[in-house]
């Protein structure tokens, strides 16, 4: 943790830092165009679709120096390389995201953290209004606090909701602590991304996901989200704020591949779900958003047919390369009709995140 005279001293050198990056991404758009840099220009049936990346990450260097930490991979730096890889793969619009690496930090770096976090992410979206808007950082492990940082991020700074992770320092994000930042988010409006991260499943059950595969990532995540999600829907959080939105990343992780289990299991087993639901736990999945990231036709005709086709949003984790090709994946996922295609590729989301047509 950093000391109060370091802390001081790291706030002053970010802030002296902060008018960078949109001159970068000007400078990109020239450098790009001189290049003779081709922007790819989605259309579904003839008709121009305006495509939105709801995962796409960032970081912003200045508020990572209040923890001492630097940003890993480079790329997630917002420079030249960003839109050319945007017009490259046919997005229109990234929502940029922040994955949470605060919350253990105390409440006065992280609120410091938090602004300067927050009015960068403001700034990258003013420089570039047509291709960028932003998801609201918030400092969680004070959720009174985290609420007044989505209040004034979407009100003061423009930006589009809040980003969190799916739990909070082995906390769930079902914890009635954790209820005035999501009456916040319902109050707002505002759509919630959720996105797991490797302090989560990972950290509390490290010894079993050793070896090769990258197993705290390729399961841990995925299973990271689906035990927020679950636990959203069982403590009936989603009962008591029915207006919230929120999408879960990397297509909600096995939820949808295995929903019909929690059904199930309040039939086969109904003492261990002792608070009466309003729905059955399947149908809270129709209300949730999720990202497209599930990799093939198949598994994407098989979420839309769980949660809904017009649950889903195009998510690319861009700068990690998990789905360079997220627009093809839609387009060529056999079964869905025009409609649910561009509803895919960008009018939800547009509708979602306040992106005009
Ligand atoms: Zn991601």
């Amino acid at each position: 943790m950093p000391t109060r005279r370091e802390f001081i001293r790291n706030s002053a050198r970010a802030m002296a830092g902060i008018a960078f990056v949109g001159c970068d991404l000007l400078a990109a758009r020239a450098a790009h165009s001189q290049a003779g840099g081709r922007r790819r220009e989605v259309a579904v049936s003839g008709r121009r679709v305006k495509t939105v990346d709801v995962h796409a990450h960032c970081a912003v260097p200045e508020a990572m120096a209040l923890m001492g930490l630097k940003p890993q991979p480079q790329t997630l730096v917002m420079g030249q390389d960003r839109i050319r890889a945007m017009d490259e793969q046919g997005i229109d619009v990234e929502a940029l995201s922040i994955n949470p690496y605060w919350y253990k930090a105390e409440r006065d770096v992280a609120r410091a953290l938090i602004r300067i976090q927050n009015e960068k992410l403001a700034e990258l979206c003013a420089s570039r209004p047509d291709r960028f808007v932003a998801f609201a950082t918030v400092a969680l492990q004070y959720p009174d606090l985290a609420a007044e940082q989505l209040e004034e991020g979407v009100k003061k700074l423009g930006l589009r909701g809040g980003s969190i992770g799916c739990s909070v320092n082995g906390e769930e994000l079902s914890d009635p602590k954790f209820l005035p930042f999501w009456a916040k988010a319902e109050q707002l409006g505002v759509l919630v991304f959720i996105h797991p991260q490797a302090a989560g499943v990972a950290a509390e059950i490290p010894r079993r996901l050793k070896g090769n595969g990258g197993l705290e990532n390729v399961i841990g995540n995925p299973l990271e989200t689906t035990i927020a999600l679950s636990h959203l829907i069982f403590e009936g959080t989603l009962d008591r704020l029915p207006g919230l939105k929120i999408c879960a990343a990397h297509g909600g992780g096995y939820l949808p591949s295995y929903a019909a289990r929690s059904d199930a299991g309040c039939v086969t087993f109904p003492d261990r779900c002792p608070k009466p639901l309003k729905k059955r736990p399947t149908e809270y999945l129709r209300q949730l958003y999720y990202d497209s990231i599930v990799f093939t036709p198949e598994a994407l005709r098989h979420l839309a047919a769980e949660v809904g086709s017009s649950q889903i949003v195009m998510g690319t984790d861009y700068p990690f390369p998990w789905m360079k090709t997220a627009v093809d994946h839609i387009l060529s996922t056999p079964g869905l009709s025009d409609a649910e295609r561009a509803a895919m590729l960008g009018e939800t989301a547009s509708r979602l995140l306040g992106i005009k047509a």
